[in-house]
């Protein structure tokens, strides 16, 4: 594994990520939407970045991505789709095109769903996942522009990925998202270990992301949803919770 990968918190339950590729020294970070903590990190990682990958446009995801960029004059990629509503980019990108960190590759996936123009990024020397708000631990962003059958298709993208991939999602919902999941999936006992596993990590104060794919494909309901109505209906439902 060349791919080393540090959690970033901000605001009250958001994650940026920072990347490093061991071999180069290479650096990026997802989604770096306060530059205070960020440049933080990446001072104690050496003072180097390279890249700043952005999943979508929300002041959540961007809102750091200016000054960041200003003090590193790192490279800044996002979705070509939203370059108008994203920071100016050095690069937008689609759907298969990929970047480079060092000698680590991700490749970019488009994740349609909770906003038109959301992408994640895939690097198999992780191997990592970035889905910022499309897959949460136990749950999926809210479909905020787009339609549950993009959510849908979105998520069955994610699910083809190995299951041995770390999923880094941008926010610690997973214990809200556990509450409402086992409603709606009452019978699953992975659901159950998990929901069980989330509520003693967060008791002693621990991160429950990354998550592994193979247990979001256990244990989530969004992403074990059979049909894009189906996850239409538990979306509509956790929306009311
Ligand atoms: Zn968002
Ligand atoms: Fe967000």
């Amino acid at each position: 594994m060349t791919l080393t990968v540090t959690p970033i918190p901000l605001f009250k339950d958001n994650y940026a990520w920072l990347l490093r590729d061991s071999g180069s020294g290479a650096t990026a970070v997802v989604d770096p939407a306060d530059a205070g903590p960020v440049e933080a990190a990446i001072e104690a990682a050496g003072g180097r970045l390279d890249l700043i990958l952005l999943t979508h446009h929300h002041a959540d995801h961007v809102g750091g991505t200016d000054a960041v960029r200003a003090r590193y004059g790192a490279s800044v990629v996002g979705a070509a789709a939203d370059a108008h509503r994203l920071p100016k980019l050095d690069r937008a990108v689609r759907e298969g095109d990929t970047v480079g960190l060092g000698n680590a590759v991700g490749s970019v996936i488009d994740t349609p769903g909770h906003t038109l123009g959301h992408i994640a990024f895939h690097f198999p020397d992780g191997p990592a996942l970035f889905c910022g708000d499309t897959l949460f631990s136990l749950g999926c962003g809210r479909l905020i522009e787009g339609t549950a059958a993009q959510m849908f298709a979105s998520l069955k993208k994610l699910a083809a990925l190995p299951p041995d991939t770390l999923v880094y999602c941008g926010h610690e919902y997973t214990e809200s998202n556990a509450r409402f999941a086992v409603t709606a999936e009452p019978g699953n006992a992975a659901l159950q270990a998990r929901a069980a596993e989330v509520g003693r990590l967060r008791a002693a104060g621990r991160s429950t992301v990354p998550s592994l794919l193979a247990e979001e494909l256990a244990a989530n309901p969004f992403m074990r949803a059979a049909t894009a109505e189906r996850l239409g209906e538990i979306r509509a439902a956790k929306d009311r919770f």
